[in-house]
Order: structure tokens, then sequence, then C-alpha cells
């Protein structure tokens, strides 16, 4: 009784800002920054520094193993961090939005096939009480919207001990996750797996493994953002293609 409690005194300050900004639109706050946003989900400071922090790195490809080719949006960082940590920890499905304006322009090499299905990474079902939201999904779901293609749920996740990724180093993160997904039924199309963040890499590669097991052939991963291991950025600054990877 006292956890279902303690859950709904989370969630009141949400309530209260919600309520607020229906009756205040013009008092709404800057999700990233904190200040009066004028009505936005961001200020129009934080919303042009988003866009621009996208010109060196807006669908970035590369290869997580062979055959599996991810692509992100944006660096784990600043204001593309700020919307994905709100929208994971305080469930402000407003977040998942305006990542996805991310998303655009796709350019014009990368194309989907038609039949390809979006896809999320399922997260174990005590967290998700937990949060009272699935990130994952809203992201994927926002992802499909703008891409043209349908979305379900292809992998179901074992309810196990596990620990969270984020406190795990690159060994303990593989080992924490053997096993962790399984198809939900047969899969005989492309899937597009979204994803809030992509670091090492192993909870993607977990999943396409799991993909792969239930039949899909080709396995594409779609991140918001990237991050490194020790919290650095990927790129160092450089001109367009300089990375700085690590
Ligand atoms: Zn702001």
């Amino acid at each position: 009784m006292e956890k279902l409690y303690g859950r709904w005194f989370s969630f009141l300050p949400g309530v209260k800002r919600f309520l607020l900004e229906t009756v205040f639109p013009e008092k709404a706050v800057c999700r990233a920054c904190g200040k009066i946003s004028g009505g936005g989900v961001l200020c129009r400071e934080c919303e042009s520094r988003l866009m621009a922090d996208g010109t060196v790195f807006a669908w970035d490809r590369e290869e997580l193993e062979p055959g599996l080719d991810a692509y992100s949006l944006r660096p784990h960082a600043g204001v593309a961090r700020q919307l994905v940590l709100r929208l994971k920890h305080n469930a402000e499905k407003c977040a998942a939005e305006e990542l996805g304006k991310l998303l655009e322009p796709v350019p014009e090499h990368i194309r989907f096939e038609p039949e390809t299905v979006v896809t999320w990474v399922p997260m174990p079902e005590s967290r998700r009480m937990e949060r009272c939201i699935d990130h994952g999904k809203e992201l994927a779901e926002t992802a499909a919207k703008v891409l043209g293609l349908p979305c379900r749920k292809l992998l179901g996740r074992a309810e196990t001990r596990e620990k969270t990724q984020a406190s795990l180093n690159r060994v303990e993160r593989e080992r924490n996750l053997e096993k962790a997904f399984y198809p939900e039924g047969e899969i005989r199309f492309p899937v597009l797996l979204v994803d809030d963040v992509l670091t090492t890499g192993t909870t993607a590669r977990r999943c396409a493994e799991a993909l792969r097991a239930g039949g899909a052939e080709k396995v594409t991963v779609l991140a918001y953002t990237r991050a490194m291991m020790d919290g650095g950025l990927l790129f160092s600054g450089g001109g367009p293609g300089e990375k700085g990877r690590k």
C-alpha cells in the first residue's frame, strides 16, 4: 500500500504542471532548461540548440556487428538527452513528440522497405509499472508515424532479476541480457528496432538476435541518441564526418 502511495506522490508534480499548463499555457516551462517556454515543450533557445546539434550527426550510420546497421540522430547530450530523461523518468509523452522532429528530414539515401515493421526494446513489466510509461513504445510509435511504417510489439522480455544496463560495464551488460528477449510469433518481414539511447549496442544486438530467431532476415536499429560508456561524446567538434570515435 505504501508503495502505491509512493508512486502517486511521485506523480504529483507532473499532475500539477499539467493543470498549470492547461490553465496558463503561457507559463509552460521548457523541458530542457526550466525557463518559461511560452507554451511549447522547449523554449526557442533550446529548440534551436537541439536542431543545431544534429547538423553533424543526424542519421549517422554505424555497423554494430556484420549485417546490423544502426542509425543515430543526436549525441546523448544537452537538450536531446534532457528530452530522453524526461520521457523515461517523468513519463512526459510530449518529449517523444519533440524527439520525433529529429527524424526529419530523412536523407534521400535512407529508404526502408515498405513491409518493414517498427518495434521497440521491451522493458521488464515490473519496471514499466514503476515508471508508468513504456518510453520505448512511445518512441517507436513516433518514428513509425514519421516514416509511414506500421508499428508492432515483436519482442517479449523475460521477467528476470536483471540490473539496469546503465550501471554495468560492457561485459556485464552482455551477461545481464542473455536470454532476456524472445520473439513473439513469426517474423517474416524486415524490422526497424527503435531505442532511446545507443551506448555499447549490447541491448540492440540481443534484440536483433531474438528477432532473427523469430525469422527476421533484416534488422536495422534506430536510436534517438548516441552515448559513450564514459559519458563522453562521439565527435570532437570537427567538421561533418569527423566524429573522433573512440
Ligand atoms: Zn529551454
